[in-house]
């Protein structure tokens, strides 16, 4: 039975999609079967796993609104090793229509209800936004990475965030658990970055991953041959982050599979 994971963070350009797509892959490099759904309708997810977002004939649309069978809609042949359900413009358009819809807030756990037992991982790249489909990220999730960029204010916004996380999560999703705060375009040089590095630790604890994902310009520019890091440039430091992270990943759920 897949783990579902929705990675989310209303805010902007932290390394949302650069951490699903790169997460997906180094997790599907490990042999477990892999889905990545895009639920940002940039779709810029979807196009770092080499699928090209104008030309699918269904996206998360189909699944969210027209209840399009899952076969349909996914996405098998992909740059990283993984499945993908695409989104693309018009998944602007599930967020409207959702909104008269009866269980507006479960279609996206109904849709997975069916497939979860074909998969070991599933990861959501969330729109950076709280809106229905956020909603419905986080009510299919089992939990949730938060990528954040160490920055001035960054401890701020992440209180809030997890606010609105547990907020939201005893409406829809009692049993949503914070997965994980992953620092990411992490440069050690700058004392900032060190400064709140070490207070997001102190309030946090063993949520933060002790995996960093270094600035990395690899992890920029993969995207434009939409493709993953590892099979862009295996050797750069952005490759081998990923590859800790889901390790580390794989490491906890061992320990907390054990301690159940
Ligand atoms: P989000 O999905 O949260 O909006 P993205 O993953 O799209 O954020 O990242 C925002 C921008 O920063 C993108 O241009 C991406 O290529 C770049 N980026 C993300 N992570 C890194 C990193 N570790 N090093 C360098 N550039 C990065
Ligand atoms: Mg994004």
């Amino acid at each position: 039975m897949a783990k579902i994971i929705a990675i989310a963070n209303q805010k902007g350009g932290v390394g949302k999609t650069t951490s699903a797509v790169n997460l997906a892959a180094s997790m599907a490099a490990t042999k477990r079967k892999v889905l990545l759904i895009d639920l940002d309708p940039q779709g810029n997810a979807t196009m770092g796993s080499g699928v090209d977002k104008y030309d699918v004939e269904y996206s998360a649309y189909d699944l969210l609104v027209e209840d399009t069978p899952f076969e349909k809609v996914v996405q098998t042949e992909t740059s990283g090793g993984y499945h993908v359900v695409a989104a693309n413009g018009d998944v602007t358009a599930a967020e409207v229509k959702m909104m008269e819809m009866f269980g507006r807030e479960l279609r996206l756990k109904t849709a997975l209800s069916k497939v979860q037992q074909n998969y070991d991982f599933i990861f959501i790249d969330c729109p950076p936004s709280l809106n229905m489909l956020t909603v419905n990220a986080m009510a299919a999730a089992d939990s949730v990475i938060v990528p954040m960029q160490c920055e001035y204010y960054a401890l701020e916004g992440l209180t809030a965030l997890m606010d609105t996380i547990s907020q939201l999560a005893a409406i829809v999703n009692p049993n949503l658990k914070i997965e994980g705060i992953l620092r990411t375009m992490y440069d050690p040089r700058n004392r900032l970055a060190n400064d709140v590095s070490e207070q997001l630790k102190h309030h946090f604890g063993d949520k933060v991953y002790r995996t960093v994902i270094p600035r990395n310009v690899r992890l920029a520019e993969a995207p434009s041959f939409g493709s993953p890091v590892m099979y862009y440039d295996k050797s750069s430091s952005g490759a081998k982050a990923y590859l800790a992270l889901a390790g580390e990943i794989l490491r906890r759920s061992d320990k907390n599979n054990n301690a159940a």
